[in-house]
């Protein structure tokens, strides 16, 4: 198997044997990069030198067998999101086109401390606001199984370098979906933990009360073993849960004899893909023929999701977003030396119209005489969609559902109608407003030749039993192996 086809698991193994240098592993991954990102348009900024430095060091360690983790010597990248010392970090935005951070996420200080090499930043929707990468101030990124599709969003940078193999994995983030339905539009796995799993310091807030960092990567076993590396509370987020951070690969092959998964008929509705439907039934079987017992579940107010969520997480954009004024950092246009006029000239060049929709519906959400009627309200309806979760999750141990209603959809093809591109979030969204843990993996390959995404929902801070039903339906099936033909 060629070094860039690896996952994390089976090239740590060649790490370890010495089959192979962390140089040599990061030049090729640098390579492949050259080769086929000008195809794919899935990385903002590839950091060479910032990479063989940290694969030097990497090296270092593995020789002397002193502090090595499953991640020293991996190279992998992330989401522009996550700011980067010395390291350009722009959030998908012109508005930080040239904002080089002066520190790491807690998210980057970890996965230094274990030795991993990070390649460059990936390509995302402005401010992760979107589903496709059509919102990317840096030109969108391109589906690695089909150029004329895009490859999900707000991660769709991170989900095609893993698909296209210019990263062993990456790391995303997930508001309303933004890990799982760019996983499922490119065929690899996507993991969104437990709102507050995993700090948020040093990540750049979109919607603080459900963004959430997760891996997306090519199996089961290397999302669990990243989220070994990212979990865990952080002082300097006060969101960040203090609870204890098991090995989540410790039961990943425990199968899932007696495991009861819930299917909500809430989920598979009139409009849904017939593929997709024909798939994610196909897997309830695998699941069931490895020992599972399927329970019909409901979550009634699954259908004022979008809704909630975009109330929410504009109104929530709206206030974070108020900082890029041109005074502290990032893009700065001063045409008359008036404040006032440097405020709006700054905002007006610097941010997209998808932002500005949204800092737009959140600032009306928020306003005096709205707040009741909308943001109040929408709060009101989220608890009611966390509680229909506990209530299910009296019934069964995880749920079972469509990661997103139909493969990727084509450029373009939603643009003109933003309602349309948030209706695509339909099955990721509510995951968000209860702040659960969610995985999507590969199910199937549609008539066209794209993938199809399963998703799986557990309970909150129950990422192993999550893990542990993915990885026995991924050992069943061939799906994950599928690669794209670029
Ligand atoms: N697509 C959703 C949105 O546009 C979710 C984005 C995300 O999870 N960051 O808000």
């Amino acid at each position: 198997m060629s070094i860039t086809d690896e996952t994390i698991h089976g090239l740590a193994a060649r790490l370890a044997n010495k089959e192979i240098t962390s140089v040599e592993a990061t030049t090729a991954f640098l390579e492949r990069i050259k080769a086929v990102d000008p195809k794919i348009n899935a990385y903002i900024t590839v950091a060479d030198e910032y990479a063989l430095g940290a694969a030097a060091e990497a090296d270092k360690r593995i020789q002397s067998g002193t502090d090595v983790t499953p991640l020293t010597g991996v190279p992998i990248s992330v989401k522009d999101i996550f700011c980067t010392r010395g390291v350009r970090t722009t959030c998908g935005s012109k508005m930080l086109e040239d904002f080089i951070p002066p520190y790491d996420s807690t998210m980057i200080t970890k996965l230094k401390a274990a030795g991993a090499v990070i390649l460059g930043k990936n390509n995302m929707d402005e401010f992760a606001m979107g589903s496709s990468t059509e919102n990317s101030a840096y030109s969108p990124t391109l589906n690695p199984w089909s150029t004329a599709h895009v490859p999900g969003g707000s991660s769709g940078g991170s989900a095609a370098a893993v698909a296209a193999d210019e990263c062993t994995a990456s790391i995303g983030t997930d508001t309303g979906g933004s890990i799982r339905q760019p996983a499922s539009c490119c065929g690899v796995v996507g993991l969104k933990p437990t709102y507050g799993r995993v700090s948020r310091f040093g990540m750049i807030a979109f919607a603080s009360s459900l963004d959430q960092a997760g891996p997306l990567t090519k199996d089961v076993e290397d999302a669990a073993i990243l989220l070994n590396t990212m979990a865990g509370h952080d002082p300097a987020d006060s969101t960040s849960i203090d609870a204890p951070v098991p090995d989540y690969t410790a039961k990943l092959k425990d199968g899932v004899k007696g495991l009861k998964i819930g299917i909500p008929k809430e989920y598979f509705i009139e409009g849904i893909d017939p593929e997709v439907d024909a798939s994610v039934k196909a897997a309830i079987e695998v699941l069931k023929d490895a020992g599972a017992e399927i329970v019909d579940v409901t979550l009634p107010h699954t259908a004022y999701a979008v809704s909630v969520y975009y109330l929410v997480a504009t109104a929530e954009a709206s206030s974070n977003l108020a900082r890029y004024d041109g005074v502290k950092y990032g893009l700065r246009i001063d045409p008359t030396g008036n404040l006032t006029d440097m405020y709006c000239a700054t905002r007006e060049a610097g941010f997209g119209a998808e932002v500005k929709r949204r800092i737009m519906l959140g600032t009306y959400s928020l306003s005096a005489g709205y707040y009741d009627a909308y943001y109040k309200k929408a709060s009101q309806v989220r608890t009611l969609i966390s509680n229909d979760f506990d209530a299910a999750f009296k019934e069964c141990d995880v749920i079972l559902t469509p990661t997103a209603p139909s493969p990727a959809f084509k450029f373009g093809e939603k643009t003109a109608d933003p309602l349309s591109m948030y209706l695509s979030d339909i099955f990721t969204i509510s995951c968000n407003l209860a702040g659960i843990p969610g995985i999507s993996l590969p199910c199937g390959l549609s008539k066209e030749g794209l993938p199809i995404g399963l998703q799986i929902l557990g309970r909150s801070l129950d990422e192993e039993t999550v893990l542990r039903a993915a990885y026995t339906f991924e050992t069943a099936t061939e799906w994950h192996k599928a690669k794209p033909n670029l």
